[in-house]
């Protein structure tokens, strides 16, 4: 999940942003919703900013589904503000197609304008009570921002929840797209939620017990929304992304959004997986068995050793599992990588 810091060159980034990006995507990019928020405002929709990069638009008085579209929560993952931008450019023209409740929040605005993965640590690891060393860091002080908006929005909110937490991965994977689903959220919630993501051309859905510090685990777990982390397919620059990886996921958002059915053709169901460990870094030892280019569901069989960080050493336990978001970089105390099982 956290990889390389090197400067992608921000005056490259600056020219871009200035020149060749399209209206919509820069003002997503640069966290201005000043357009979006005078189309809905003067369509009669009560619309707040109440944080940097954090929009809400809403119907009062009405009990609309409430809709959480969250991207750049990683700063170098631009493909999801892409396509958010172009979907909320095309609403913003015909404000009343906008058939639930809906907060944008753009997550990392510093590394987006940085070109950065993250200023001075993960953002997505920051949603829990007990921050440690990542208390103080510019991500701590987002996070506080952005849980303050969210409960917020929730506050009020019907009981159909969403939370869509839109990355693109840093690795190959064996499945391009892939979601993390928090177990706890309820089961009805959940099957739509994973319905939904099917229908956004999602291969594989991992369901997850314990929160690893995630903003889409945070709204499942305090706010009861349907959240999900949802990797869209590979990380690019801004503005150069390949927008067809995601044409089934945005035609699946447009569709959430306009409270439009799920065309008989939807998408097969994704394969699911639990996870059966997560691998915590203990202490600046850790070794892994693989390589940081191993593919996101690379299979490991039973006995075979997957880390080893002082006296502990992790083995696979099942016949099978597979290893998602390894990386061995991160702070101490913070998950290193995650083996999961197949289960449907
Ligand atoms: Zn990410």
């Amino acid at each position: 999940m956290v990889e390389s810091l090197q400067d992608t060159s921000s005056d490259a980034l600056q020219d871009i942003l200035q020149e060749v990006l399209p209206a919509p995507v820069r003002a997503l990019a640069e966290a201005d919703f000043s357009a979006v928020a005078r189309a809905f405002g003067d369509a009669g929709f009560t619309v707040a900013e109440p944080a940097d990069g954090i929009l809400t638009i809403r119907r009062p008085r009405t009990s609309r589904p409430a809709v959480l579209l969250s991207v750049g929560v990683h700063g170098d993952e631009t493909g999801p503000i892409e396509l958010t931008a172009y979907l909320l450019d095309a609403l913003a023209r015909e404000p009343q197609a906008l058939a639930v409740d809906l907060m944008v929040c753009v997550g990392s605005i510093g590394a987006i304008r940085a070109g950065k993965r993250f200023i001075d640590a993960d953002l997505n690891r920051m949603f829990r009570a007990e921050r440690g060393s990542l208390a103080g860091t510019a991500e701590a002080a987002r996070a506080d921002e952005m849980i303050a908006a969210t409960a917020a929005f929730f506050a009020d909110a019907g009981p159909e929840r969403w939370h869509l937490d839109l990355h693109t991965a840093i690795r190959a994977s064996h499945y391009p797209t892939f979601a993390i689903v928090p177990e706890l959220i309820e089961a009805g919630a959940r099957e739509r939620l994973v319905g939904w993501l099917g229908e956004a051309g999602i291969g594989a859905v991992i369901l997850n017990r314990e929160t690893a510090g995630t903003y889409s685990f945070h709204t499942a777990e305090h706010y009861g929304a349907a959240g999900s982390t949802v990797e869209l397919g590979r990380i690019g620059t801004l503005g150069r992304n390949d927008l067809a990886q995601f044409a089934a996921a945005s035609a699946a958002l447009d569709r959430l959004l306009r409270g439009q059915p799920s065309p008989p053709d939807a998408q097969a169901s994704p394969h699911l997986f639990r996870v059966a460990q997560n691998i915590i870094k203990l202490s600046d030892g850790l070794t892994m068995a693989f390589g940081r280019e191993t593919q996101n569901f690379t299979p490991l069989r039973q006995g075979d050793e997957i880390a080893r960080d002082g006296d502990t050493v992790y083995t696979v336990q099942h016949a099978e599992e597979f290893v998602v978001f390894p990386n061995p970089d991160v702070r101490i105390g913070l998950r290193a990588g995650m083996m999961v099982v197949r289960i449907g």
